[in-house]
């Protein structure tokens, strides 16, 4: 058994939102594979439901080979797809889910139908806490503040590991400042992103796959993109063969 993994960043998150029709929900995808294993890392948003498909197809993987559905925390753009992968094992943050089977239907971004359905998968869910090993070669890091429960993952990567940070450090900015935009507790979410840092400092090797923005890397004390940032707006108005459309780089 090989525990080392190969990473897909199936999306790039976005560090962006909208002023006028609420959150984007533009968060990263990722699949981990070790030949024994294919492990999908947040399942993404509804609306990502096709792209994450085409991703994985051209990967050669079908929903059904997928193993393991690693949770970082149950957002609506987090788990969204989850009942996209019959055979998957999902794993999520204990506190994480007596958390938001606790909250009403009304609760900010904690998406009830998601969160019943996830309940009713019975020992297809498994729950971990800080420390804990996942499957071999991947362990959960508590990273509590955006949610109680929330988690990060740490894969042994090729070339270096990889925390799957999700909302703990959302993108570029979270990371660098610990000064973080949304969270339910601010002081544990600083707390939160200096933990992680910290692990980067010490192995500068590591790349972390934020919530929302594309990987990133510690390199002499500063935070810095692996990658250009991307996003496409298209604008339907008179046709849609040839849309306007807005490129933010
Ligand atoms: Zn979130």
């Amino acid at each position: 058994m090989n525990d080392v993994y190969t990473l897909d960043v199936l999306v790039r998150g976005f560090p962006g939102t909208t002023r006028t029709h609420g959150g984007l929900g533009w968060c990263s995808v990722s699949v981990l594979r070790d030949g024994t294993r294919t492990v999908v890392v947040d399942a993404g948003p509804p609306a990502y439901q096709e792209m994450v498909l085409r991703e994985l197809e051209q990967r050669g993987i079908s929903t059904s080979d997928v193993t393991d559905v690693l949770t970082t925390h149950l957002h609506w753009d987090h788990i969204g797809n989850f009942t996209m992968f019959p055979n998957a094992i999902f794993t999520v943050g204990r506190v994480e889910l007596e958390w938001s089977a606790q909250q009403p239907p009304e609760t900010p971004l904690v998406a009830d139908l998601h969160v019943r359905r996830l309940l009713e998968l019975g020992d297809r869910v498994r729950t971990v806490d800080d420390g804990g090993e996942v499957v071999p070669g991947i362990t959960a890091i508590a990273v509590p503040g955006h949610t109680p429960g929330h988690m990060c993952f740490r894969a042994t990567v090729a070339g270096g590991d990889v925390l799957f940070a999700g909302d703990s450090v959302k993108n570029r900015y979270e990371l660098a400042t610990g000064d973080v935009h949304s969270s339910l507790d601010f002081e544990a979410s600083r707390a939160s992103v200096e933990r992680l840092r910290a692990l980067m400092e010490q192995d500068p090797s590591i790349v972390m796959v934020p919530g929302h923005d594309v990987p990133l890397a510690w390199v002499n004390g500063e935070v810095t993109a692996t990658e250009p940032l991307n996003a496409e707006l298209s604008v339907y108005l008179d046709t849609h063969d040839d849309p306007d459309s807005q490129t933010f780089m």
